[in-house]
């Protein structure tokens, strides 16, 4: 085996595989080590994101919500059924498949590419080398490299007070792996990871309680999506307490014991099974040898600039493994950036302009500053909102619920946040990240010619409505004259 590469990448997650495939592009000689392992203990590229986490989850919500829908929505479509069942096996065999599929879809882009693929567990040691025990034979050797990637990635955060115990307390990733449906369903943590898969255990037949030890829901999201999110939810049937504390666990006879404490008092619930989902954490602990003198911050993130580049000459660090939020398509970018920078190419991230998702039903979606954000910095802006219960297309799917709001500059116009709840909202903030992207003013998209009937309409109106004019809604805004905005907003590509 070679032992020196221009970079070696230590996980293959979407950050890092990203970021050996994109430096195998630019023709450099790159290997990629990782350390995950399949329930069979075969070696599998793709990370969380893959094997637990991003396409694991979608699978199943697209799975359960069919199931829902079939139950209980077809007859007001038209549709009539019969004998509608639940085959959890086959669910999740063709969540497995899927998510085969796709990992055995990377080894084939490495081979394609002439990443070197490494089974085994990597740590950096002082000048750039890398101490790689292979996953099989447990062996050492050591490789060298002219530049160092960290994509560890992350995993579940652990709560004290309930440690994960069989298929009783879980975490997410025992969360995609249930073989019943729990009969009632605690989950700790009502976050991204606890509403998504709440949502997935309510819909195939589960009594569903989050308990949130926040007393502000959802607190990364605009207020005013939020609240209607909690709204939906809860008539969804999910069991949603607000600022409870969990302070005691036990597992008796199966099942599992829990007191919590909120603004009302001590309370107890049984529960079949317990995932714990709060939040997670980077894996750094024994990622670097102590003299390596790799710097870490609070909280076990690896230290980085905005580059990725850590205090260590050539050696950078991306994805879950850093400061932002823990998303896929952000680690992503990084690793892109940064092999791209390797290369000794111009890269950036625009860290303003990251799209977040939660894929519940509906749907929430939003890029940019909050209306909250925006007030805390004093910030004037103008916004629009348009609801979903106005736009035809979603008067067409059934999916009524929910709005897009826009916000844009008081005095540039320039769009600063877009924040949706409803149906695809995963597929329409790509819209609205595009604007973020170039710069573009609420006029920019209200002056835009959307197709008829889509979801994206609503962009459009909500767009009109931050000047006033929106055509679907009746707004009791006064009317903004566009020409009081500095003309060469006005006139960017419109002359
Ligand atoms: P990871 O995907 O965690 O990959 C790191 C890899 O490095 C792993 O294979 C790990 O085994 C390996 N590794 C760690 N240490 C070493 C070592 N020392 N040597 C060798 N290998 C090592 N994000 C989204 O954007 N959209 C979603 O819909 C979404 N859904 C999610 C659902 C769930 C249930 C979960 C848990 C997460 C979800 N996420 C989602 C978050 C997403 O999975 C992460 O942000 C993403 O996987 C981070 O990518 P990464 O490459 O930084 O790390
Ligand atoms: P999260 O930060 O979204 O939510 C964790 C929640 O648990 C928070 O609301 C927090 O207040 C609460 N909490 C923390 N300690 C608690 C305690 N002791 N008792 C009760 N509640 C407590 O984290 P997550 O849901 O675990 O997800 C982890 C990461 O994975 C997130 O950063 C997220 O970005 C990513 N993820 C993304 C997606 C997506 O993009 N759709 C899906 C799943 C996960």
């Amino acid at each position: 085996m070679n032992d020196c590469y221009d970079v070696i990448v230590i996980g293959a997650g979407p950050a890092g595989y990203v970021a050996a495939i994109r430096a195998a592009q630019l023709g450099l000689a790159v290997a990629c080590v990782d350390d995950w392992v399949t329930p069979e203990g075969e070696p599998a590229l793709g990370g969380t994101c893959l094997n637990a986490g991003c396409i694991p989850s979608k699978v199943l919500l697209e799975a359960s919500e069919l199931y829902d829908k079939a139950r209980h929505e077809f007859a007001d479509y038209g549709v009539g059924v019969s004998g509608v069942g639940l085959d959890l096996p086959a669910m999740m065999a063709r969540k497995d498949r899927v998510v085969g599929e796709l990992t055995r879809g990377i080894a084939g882009l490495f081979e394609a590419n002439g990443v070197r693929r490494i089974a085994g567990r990597g740590r950096l040691l002082a000048g750039r080398r890398i101490e790689v025990t292979a996953a099989r034979s447990r062996e050492t050797h050591t490789l060298e490299a002219g530049h160092v990637v960290l994509a560890a990635g992350s995993a579940p955060a652990q709560l004290a007070v309930a440690p994960l115990h069989g298929n009783l307390i879980v975490d997410s990733t025992g969360a995609l792996a249930f073989d019943a449906v729990p009969g009632r369903l605690g989950i700790i943590g009502a976050g991204v990871i606890g509403l998504e898969l709440g949502a997935v255990w309510r819909r195939l037949g589960a009594e569903v309680v989050l308990l949130e030890a926040q007393p502000e829901f959802l607190s990364m999201c605009d207020r005013q999506v939020a609240q209607e999110a909690l709204r939906q939810y809860r008539r969804q049937g999910l069991d949603i307490r607000l600022g409870a504390r969990v302070t005691a666990c036990a597992v008796e006879g199966g099942r599992v014991g829990l007191r919590y404490e909120d603004g009302q008092g001590g309370h107890g619930e049984t529960f079949d099974r317990l995932i714990v989902a709060v939040g997670r954490r980077p894996n750094s602990d024994g990622l670097c040898a102590p003299d390596a003198g790799l710097l870490i911050d609070g909280g076990g993130l690896v230290h980085v600039d905005e580059q990725c580049r850590t205090n260590l000459p050539g050696v950078y660090a991306i994805g879950d493994l850093v400061r932002g939020p823990m998303l896929a398509h952000k680690g992503s970018e990084e690793g892109i950036m940064v092999a791209e920078r390797i290369a000794g190419r111009a890269a950036r991230v625009n860290y303003d302009a990251i799209p977040s998702v939660i894929y519940t039903r509906p749907e929430i979606a939003w890029v940019g500053m909050s209306e909250q954000a925006l007030k805390a910095a004093d910030r004037p802006y103008r916004a629009g909102l348009f609801p979903f219960a106005a736009n035809g297309r979603a008067r067409a799917l059934g999916e009524t619920g929910g709005f897009i709001k826009v916000l844009a500059d008081a005095g540039t116009d320039r769009l600063l946040g877009v924040h949706m709840i409803g149906p695809h909202g995963s597929e329409l903030i790509a819209n609205a990240v595009l604007a973020l992207e170039f710069g573009a003013s609420s006029e920019d998209l209200a002056a835009t010619m959307f197709a008829h009937p889509t979801l994206s309409e609503a962009l459009h109106e909500a767009a009109l409505d931050a000047g006033g004019r929106a055509i679907h809604r009746v707004s009791n805004k006064k009317g903004t004259d566009f020409k009081s905005v500095p003309d060469s907003i006005y006139q960017r590509g419109r002359t």
